[in-house]
């Protein structure tokens, strides 16, 4: 489904990506797990085209993106949740789901779609007139997911979508992850901070470092991994 070829990203003089090759087939989730700078976020956002790469391709569905604009790259049918919750703090729960839909035009579909939204998380739907800003963080990062499927999205990029939460959050989150996987059958890019969730709702991840794809593997293997364990784990 998306396919990522040598891919070289820069800020400015800065390269934050060298030489980034990853494939991804319909219905995995695949994480991206690394430290902090190593380049998962910029990983994102070269996919997406908010941060197209310089030099290398990629191809979502055999179609070539990294020369598409953001937008574009949206129609196609892939959705990105940026890192933070960026949601419109003062639009109400039900605005910021119409954003999600603004580049789609059946209103039937987009109701249709918001009512699943509503049945899979109830607290958005208890809160539907109540403004973005005024939600808890987990309720935020659940607006925020949930704008992105209001797209309806081939490909989910989901940036730490646990990032602050409380554990019992985190783990509310990370099974609806599994959840839009199974039963949307869409497809999941993870980039966590917390390897050992990503690892175990994953299928295959990748580890980066210093801009570098460093290792990749099935889930389950990456997990008993003795390096992994050491650098990330914490174990
Ligand atoms: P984190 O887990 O901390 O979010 P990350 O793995 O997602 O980290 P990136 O955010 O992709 O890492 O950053 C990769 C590198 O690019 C880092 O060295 C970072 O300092 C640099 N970088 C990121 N954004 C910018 C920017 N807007 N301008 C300049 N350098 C940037």
């Amino acid at each position: 489904m998306l396919k990522l070829k040598n891919i070289n990203t820069f800020y400015g003089n800065i390269q934050a990506l060298k030489g980034v090759s990853m494939e991804i087939s319909e219905g995995e989730i695949i994480t991206l797990i690394g430290a902090n700078g190593a380049g998962k976020s910029t990983t994102l956002m070269s996919i997406s085209g908010v941060v197209p790469p310089r030099s290398g391709q990629v191809y979502f569905m055999d179609r070539p993106i990294h020369t598409m604009s953001a937008n574009q790259i949206v129609s196609l049918g892939i959705s990105q949740v940026p890192e933070g919750r960026r949601i419109f703090p003062y639009l109400t729960v039900l605005e910021n789901l119409d954003m999600g839909a603004f580049l789609r035009t059946d209103k039937d579909g987009i109701k249709k779609d918001m009512e699943d939204i509503f049945d899979l998380f109830p607290i958005l739907a208890e809160r539907r007139h109540q403004a973005g800003g005024t939600l808890s963080g987990g309720e935020q990062q659940m607006l925020a997911i949930s704008r992105a499927l209001m797209a309806r999205p081939k490909l989910l990029l989901l940036d730490e979508p646990s990032l602050g939460l409380a554990p019992l959050v985190v783990k509310q989150i990370f099974e609806i992850i599994r959840k839009i996987n199974t039963e949307s059958n869409t497809t999941i890019l993870l980039v966590e901070q917390n390897a050992n969730l990503a690892l175990k709702v994953a299928h295959r991840g990748y580890v980066m470092e210093n801009g570098r794809i460093t290792l990749s593997d099935s889930a389950d293997r990456l997990l008993e991994n003795e390096d992994v364990k050491r650098a990330y784990l914490g174990l």
